[in-house]
């Protein structure tokens, strides 16, 4: 499975994506995920029209989903850790980034004036497909995740070093970047190579096998403390190669079989 969100005439739609050789095209319209009573509302006083197939680069695409809150691991590669001179953590780091702050693939980047460096971490999000808390050790992850997307966890650095917590560093409006697709067709415990580029240049490369914290770690620790909601985001954290973004750029984040999430970066 693997589906998208657009925009199309004016109306919000999802579709469901095939790969026609080696390119994603929205093959057809697709039924909305249970947590967009908007869109479903929506549907109900104007169903939908005929629709053509077209490639996923000639859509007008929106964040695939509609999240109640986006979780965030900080600090879950080895290599990032060691970057940013941190202590290997003992238990996952996570914080929130707010529903505010989705930007659908394409578009821009602002960064606020009262920083001075911001940053881009790529990053595998996944995407919880049915309610979860409390789950225990053992517990099997597939049930309560839909798929996995791709995020740039767009990060005010020195707002993060200033301020006692990252709300602020972490929480503008545009710092969460998300989509272009989600699929649950990939194989995560054989491991995903994840790229960030910028400008068209490598910047980090890794595989999640250099997880600190598994999947199914994170969803038990999390789940201790949130109850997760079907459409909620989590971004499992970001690989060493992290630098600052100027007005002007180009930042790229992909994963083999997720697409590409391009976004460029403008002034506040
Ligand atoms: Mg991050």
């Amino acid at each position: 499975m693997k589906y998208c969100r657009f925009k199309l005439n004016d109306e919000t739609h999802y579709g469901s994506v095939e790969d026609r050789g080696g390119e994603l095209w929205i093959a057809a319209l697709a039924p909305a995920p249970a947590e967009d009573l908007a869109y479903r509302l929506a549907l109900e006083e104007a169903p939908a029209e005929n629709f053509k197939p077209l490639p996923l680069s000639a859509a007008e695409l929106m964040p695939p989903v509609t999240p109640s809150k986006i979780v965030c691991v900080g600090r879950n590669y080895r290599a990032h850790v060691r970057e940013l001179g941190n202590e290997m953590p003992t238990e996952p780091l996570i914080f929130l980034k707010p529903p505010s702050s989705l930007l659908a693939p394409g578009g821009v980047i602002r960064m606020p004036a009262v920083s001075k460096r911001v940053d881009f971490e790529g990053e595998l999000a996944v995407v919880i497909g049915r309610r979860a808390r409390n789950l225990k050790p053992g517990a099997k992850w597939r049930d309560v995740v839909r798929g996995f997307t791709l995020a740039n966890d767009v990060t005010a650095r020195d707002l993060q070093n200033k301020d006692d917590q990252w709300t602020r560093a972490k929480g503008f409006d545009t710092f969460c970047p998300i989509g272009p697709i989600v699929s649950d067709e990939l194989d995560l415990d054989a491991g995903l190579s994840i790229e960030t580029r910028l400008n068209g240049e490598v910047r980090q490369h890794a595989s999640t096998l250099d997880f600190i914290f598994s999947l199914p770690e994170l969803l038990v620790f999390i789940t201790s403390v949130f109850t997760l909601e079907p459409g909620d985001l989590l971004l499992t954290g970001t690989p060493s190669g992290i630098a600052p973004l100027s007005a002007g750029d180009r930042v790229e984040v992909s994963i083999p079989d997720l697409g590409v999430l391009l976004n460029t970066v403008g002034a506040g």
